[in-house]
């Protein structure tokens, strides 16, 4: 995903982030058949592959030419056609049914041409289609920003979605800002001495409401498995908009912050939910224990691949002791309710902030990592 010189000397560091937008858009019959005749495709491939046993994808691309040209479709088809082929004939021990149901159509950068909003994609040699994209003003600040680079377009029957990269240097940041995630909230501190709570207790709400819902769909449609499903599916997708928009919010407002600043982040490694037990806070329930596990795992993955696109360094350090130790001399210190009080200085402080302070603390200076994340929506 990162391209360029991350051996580099620190203070001149760069790196390529990339960004997947969604757009939703107006469907054309056109498309609608674009996509079957792709598919059908993809299936002629899959079978020759079978038959030929190829030792690779351009040896499949020999095999299968002849007859995907038969579609008169765009040569950039019949690449990838080859390229979804050989994949399904590659994993077709895994699968009993190799073939293709549902297509995407991915069509390179040099392929397709983006005017404004709308998009043109080839189909036969010297014909098109246009689609119009549905973008709001966020969409189009990205569409309009010539220092973006555009990559390759993917097309569903429902999405169409492009990927953005641009160039980032990434400078030795002034301090940092340690992140602390637990299942209340999300605290942060920096070195400039500023400390932030930012409660996360709606999204334990929306989940148990939800989970209430679920329960509830599981009992009035014992008889009708399919209609359960249905609103599985339908509860589920409201339920993780809902949570990831919370979410949204506070990652979007503590990397700015730390844009601002020119902070670099620190946050916990976390490994599953291992941490859950250090907390030992007697919510042992296994249903408590994934729900709080995502909502670490989801915060991250935001301020990750928000702060990588930004090119802001973070860090990641070991959890051991951050949350027991004295933010001021190291030491071991006892908890009262939700305040630490240090045997040896005598400091109290708010548990959360005390760990985020040690967060903070525990970044080597001049060891950040080179960001990560990127890909955000990649079907
Ligand atoms: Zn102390």
């Amino acid at each position: 995903m990162f391209t360029g010189g991350l051996n580099q000397h620190p203070e001149c560091r760069w790196v390529r982030p990339v960004k997947s937008i969604q757009f939703s858009y107006a469907s054309s019959a056109d498309l609608g058949s674009l996509f079957e005749d792709f598919r059908l495709m993809c299936n002629d491939a899959i079978r020759i592959a079978i038959d030929e046993k190829p030792k690779s994808r351009f040896r499949l691309i020999k095999e299968a030419y002849p007859r995907l040209k038969e579609y008169g479709l765009h040569t950039h088809y019949i690449l990838s056609a080859c390229e979804v082929a050989f994949a399904a004939y590659r994993n077709k021990d895994r699968k009993s049914d190799p073939y293709v149901r549902r297509v995407f159509l991915k069509v390179t950068s040099q392929s397709y041409r983006l005017d404004h909003i709308i998009l043109r994609i080839p189909t036969r040699p010297r014909d098109y289609i246009y689609l119009t994209l549905h973008a709001s003003d966020y969409h189009l600040s990205l569409i309009d920003d010539p220092t973006l680079k555009r990559g390759s377009v993917t097309i569903t029957d429902r999405t169409v979605s492009l990927a953005f990269s641009k160039e980032v240097t990434i400078g030795e940041p002034l301090g940092h800002i340690g992140i602390d995630v637990n299942e209340r909230n999300v605290t942060t501190s920096d070195t400039l001495g500023n400390t932030s709570v930012h409660d996360t207790s709606r999204v334990a709400e929306i989940k148990e409401r939800y989970r209430a819902v679920r329960a509830k769909i599981g009992e009035k449609t014992k008889q009708d498995q399919r209609i359960s499903q249905e609103l599985y599916v339908k509860y589920g997708k409201r339920e993780k908009n809902r949570t990831v928009q919370v979410l949204h919010c506070i990652s979007k407002e503590i990397v700015e912050r730390a844009k601002e600043n020119h902070l670099g982040i620190v946050m916990e490694r976390l490994k599953g939910i291992r941490r859950l037990y250090r907390r030992g806070n007697g919510q042992g329930a296994p249903y408590r224990g994934r729900m709080n596990s995502w909502t670490f795992h989801e915060i991250q993955r935001q301020i990750e691949y928000k702060a990588g696109w930004e090119g802001i360094p973070i860090t990641f350090v070991s959890p051991r002791h951050t949350s027991r130790n004295c933010s001021n001399c190291g030491t071991s210190q006892k908890f009262e309710g939700r305040t630490t009080i240090c045997p040896s200085c005598g400091k109290t402080e708010d548990r959360d902030v005390n760990a985020s302070k040690n967060i903070m603390m525990a970044a080597p200076t001049h060891a950040a990592q080179p960001p990560g994340g990127g890909g955000e929506g990649e079907p």
